[in-house]
């Protein structure tokens, strides 16, 4: 209950407090808090993650998102999880470390890569 100060009397309102939501953009007072975490720096997603910690020193990526960005982010991972895991037999001998784990792409492949990072500078 909030003490409404025009009219002096009590209401059942509560105060209006927007927030952006970091995925989508939309404004409005419903926020979700997505935390997530791996044991490997999240940074290299390049997604605009805040950092928390929990009392007991455990560090994680977070995002408020609005709940259709919610629902987006539980069917992206429901996806994953049920997704079989692909094999990489390219065997070029050119290795790259992608979200912390070694792949082999072919050399057309590394040059679409290398080209890529340098035009996101
Ligand atoms: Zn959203």
């Amino acid at each position: 209950m909030r003490r409404d100060s025009n009219a002096q009397s009590y209401t059942n309102e509560r105060p209006t407090m927007t927030e952006i939501c970091q995925k989508c953009g939309e404004e409005d007072e419903d926020r979700r808090t997505m935390y997530m975490g791996c044991f490997y720096d999240m940074a290299e997603m390049g997604l605009p993650f805040r950092i928390m910690s929990d009392e007991a020193g455990n560090h994680f990526c977070t995002l408020r998102v609005c709940k259709a960005c919610r629902e987006d982010w539980m069917i992206a991972i429901k996806e994953w999880f049920e997704t079989p895991k692909i094999e990489n037999n390219c065997d070029s001998g050119i290795y790259i470390r992608e979200f912390g784990k070694l792949l082999q792409v072919t050399a057309e492949e590394f040059e679409i890569r290398r080209k890529k990072k340098e035009d996101d500078k």
